[in-house]
């Protein structure tokens, strides 16, 4: 499998992954336009795309698929909760390309999908992909973890992990209302850098050595900020960056394209 993180954060997430047969996106929270624009960085046509994978409703990952959808014929897959509110705001979507899934796992082509619910303020899932003894998972917008989780992801060589606020710079801030903080740290909101230390040093032990940290929040956290601050914890648990695990972050600009 290839992937490669085209935007994550704040102001939009897609993700791009293909195996020999299947050739995904999942989420695209940024426009249209935008992400054809990211896809020719990696010599990808839009009508390459078979399947456009969601994960939540809410806009920095949906806000292109619509439209994308729409131009270029693609089927849209969310889990059925997730269709709930996605019909009223996917209005372009034909009922054709309206897929839904039920179950946990299903098969895209040679890929072997796993979804996970996650809690967050709306019916939200995680995403592990499997193909050739190859894994990866993309985990974000988690307000919380539980043993589904860890099970879903354990054995990923590589996860895209949120990393989205630094503790004392969403207390401390003054730009967002109490109400908003309380959302965001709450069991239904997002996943802090210590949280996101907590997962990857689970996932070390159960055999992950690449690490993305994602959806950064651009007002709580910043890509230096969590990175030396989710390393230097690591090290607190013998866990050295860069020999133990390697760790990137994932920006509002195309990443690092990963060859599994
Ligand atoms: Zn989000
Ligand atoms: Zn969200």
């Amino acid at each position: 499998m290839k992937i490669i993180n085209l935007a994550s954060g704040s102001d939009g997430n897609m993700t791009y992954l293909e195996s020999e047969k299947v050739k995904i996106l999942i989420d695209i929270g940024i426009s249209c336009a935008e992400a054809v624009k990211r896809l020719a960085l990696i010599n990808v046509k839009p009508n390459d795309i078979d399947v456009i994978l969601v994960t939540h409703e809410h806009n920095d990952h949906i806000k292109g698929v619509d439209a994308f959808s729409f131009k270029f014929d693609k089927p849209v897959f969310a889990h059925r909760t997730v269709w709930e509110n996605l019909k009223f705001k996917l209005i372009k979507t034909p009922s054709k390309n309206r897929r839904f899934f039920e179950t946990g796992s299903f098969q895209l082509r040679d890929i072997s999908v796993n979804a996970v619910a996650v809690p967050h303020d709306v019916p939200c899932f995680g995403y592990s992909f499997e193909n050739d003894g190859r894994k990866i998972s993309i985990l974000t917008d988690v307000g919380h973890t539980n043993e589904r989780i860890l099970d879903s992801i354990r054995g990923s060589q590589l996860v895209y992990l949120e990393a989205n606020y630094d503790k004392t710079l969403l207390k401390e801030g003054t730009k967002y209302p109490l109400a908003l903080k309380r959302r965001i740290s709450g069991g239904s909101g997002h996943l802090s850098n210590d949280e996101s230390v907590s997962l990857i040093r689970y996932l070390v032990q159960n055999g992950s050595r690449q690490i993305v940290l994602s959806h950064l929040s651009r007002e709580n956290n910043s890509p230096d900020l969590a990175y030396s601050y989710i390393s230097n914890k690591l090290l607190e648990f013998g866990i050295v960056e860069g020999v133990h695990v390697k760790i990137d972050v994932a920006t509002n600009r195309p990443g690092t394209l990963f060859k599994l």
